[in-house]
């Protein structure tokens, strides 16, 4: 997913559904590629956009970090952010890194949204996303008091989410 809107969406859910704090869950849900991008499309250090910030096992080490640092309400909002971010980009995940070795998917370079938009930016995606995330704002309003409404938007969401996720990418490659 992108990072904005897709990865926000989903990371407000954990504020609208589990008791995560804003700031804590939207830092989770946007840190794993603010790590693991510049990491691999700028340094080249690691093998793909999607390395150990894209693990269950850095979910772990920063919640236990941010425990350390501040208070459980904040390690567990983060928690929350950083797993919603993995579930967005679910299609590809070293899920177990370091524990287990992955075959790497032919990666996407962020870097090319200069030189050839066209293997990244996707109007069609952005568009989807953002309908998701526009449900998961009216999930905040009046409107949507009724337990009806909530689970008849919410149907909608994991729908339109599932149908994002899976969508292959045009060119073949992995890991926007
Ligand atoms: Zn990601």
């Amino acid at each position: 997913m992108y990072p904005v809107p897709g990865h926000v969406a989903l990371a407000i859910l954990g504020n609208r559904y589990l008791k995560a704090d804003w700031l804590p869950v939207l830092i989770g849900g946007l840190l794993p590629d603010l790590i693991d991008k510049p990491l691999n499309d700028i340094f080249h250090w690691t093998p793909h956009g999607r390395y150990a910030m894209h693990s269950l096992t850095a979910v772990v080490v920063l919640t236990l970090v941010v425990q350390y640092f501040f208070q459980w309400a904040a390690a567990y909002s983060y928690m929350i952010g950083h797993l919603s971010h993995l579930l967005g980009d679910a299609d590809f995940n070293p899920w177990f890194w370091p524990f287990v070795s992955y075959r790497f998917p032919q990666g996407i370079d962020v870097l090319d949204i200069f030189s050839a938009p066209g293997t990244i930016f996707f109007p069609g995606w952005i568009l989807l996303e953002t309908v998701i995330l526009g449900l998961v704002i009216f999930l905040y309003s009046r409107y949507a008091e009724k337990c009806s409404v909530q689970a008849a938007v919410l149907t909608a969401i994991a729908a339109l989410t599932v149908y994002r996720v899976t969508r292959s990418h045009p060119t073949g490659y992995t890991g926007l």
